[in-house]
């Protein structure tokens, strides 16, 4: 095949075919079964979403050694990366529970009313919040709400 030829084959091929990526996405000890190779028992599985052409087809559920070579990076730096992953969840995990306790609510609800009011929250508003936070904190037994643990 002539060398323009082949070109034109090479791209066309490489245009026809659907691109697939796989992005880190998390991790998960859910999913015990690595999807790529076979393997079982595994403690954790990485979590991969499946982009082809584009637009995201799901997910994927790889051992880490699997999810490593898919990604195209080294087993430690996925760990790594699982571990910041986790780290957020609880982080998020953590602040969702804060925001929900009755006394964050309240707090909330009272700052949405005087915005709407136009009003500046008052010294006592200020103190009653300071007062509701550091009661949510001490129920949820957290010290700082982005506290890692
Ligand atoms: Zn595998």
């Amino acid at each position: 095949m002539p060398p323009a030829l082949a070109a034109v084959v090479s791209t066309a091929a490489r245009i026809a075919k659907p691109r697939e990526e796989l992005l880190f996405a998390g991790v998960t000890d859910e999913r015990t079964q690595c999807e790529r190779c076979g393997r079982i028992e595994l403690k954790r599985t990485v979590v991969l979403r499946r982009v082809i052409d584009g637009s995201p087809e799901g997910y994927v559920y790889f051992g880490v050694d699997c999810a490593a070579e898919a990604l195209g990076r080294t087993r430690k730096g996925v760990l790594e990366e699982a571990q910041r992953a986790e780290l957020q969840r609880r982080i998020d995990a953590r602040r969702a529970e804060f925001e929900a306790h009755p006394a964050i609510v309240a707090v909330r609800r009272e700052e949405e009313r005087l915005e709407a009011l136009g009003r500046a929250p008052s010294k006592r508003h200020r103190e009653w919040a300071a007062q509701a936070r550091a009661r949510a904190m001490a129920d949820l037994g957290i010290t700082d709400p982005t506290e890692k643990r």
